[in-house]
């Protein structure tokens, strides 16, 4: 049986309607992710868009998933998929941004060094793949490449939000 997880109150990122929304979890599904009903704002037809948490384990989230590390790109999928089911709005998007721009690659760097030293051969083959992107992650962050590229990826994601909210804001009026 699925499970249920408490009603919640919505408000639509284009139309500011606000619905409830009853979230199921079926954690033996194929694919166990959390479904919400209804999927689309009731009056402008939006999906259902959230603001994820906005620190600096998102920040590496991002960076990783720029990288194409598999874990990160399997449960991510691309940078812009990432900031679309992040954001609400290009404002969310820009957080995001300023987030990946503050990162400290050399305080991260150092982090892993230490937890290398700590755990040798017990980090996974997934943290070993991790620890040869971040020196390359610095490198291109100080010649502005990574920042370019993150930032291309956020032009596309607020290219959909703001196609996404004139279709429905015109829905929402019709
Ligand atoms: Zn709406």
């Amino acid at each position: 049986m699925p499970r249920f997880i408490p009603e919640q109150s919505h408000l639509c990122h284009v139309c500011d309607t606000r619905f409830t929304i009853t979230t199921t979890f079926d954690p033996r599904a194929a694919d166990p992710r959390p479904a919400s009903q209804p999927r689309a704002c009731p009056r402008c037809g939006a999906p259902l868009r959230h603001t994820g948490g906005k620190d600096i384990g998102a920040a590496k989230n991002i960076v990783l998933t720029h990288y194409g590390l598999s874990f990160y790109r399997q449960h991510f999928g691309s940078v812009k998929d990432f900031l679309l089911r992040h954001c609400r709005t290009a404002r969310d998007v820009d957080d995001y941004l300023a987030l990946v721009e503050r990162l400290d690659f050399a305080e991260w760097e150092s982090d892993q060094r230490r937890s290398a030293a700590r755990r040798g051969d017990a980090l996974s083959a997934e943290e070993r793949a991790e620890h040869q992107i971040v020196p390359k992650a610095r490198a291109e962050a100080a010649s502005g490449k990574l920042l370019a590229d993150v930032r291309a990826a956020a032009d596309e994601a607020k290219a959909v939000l703001s196609e996404e909210r004139a279709r429905h804001l015109r829905a929402a009026k019709g």
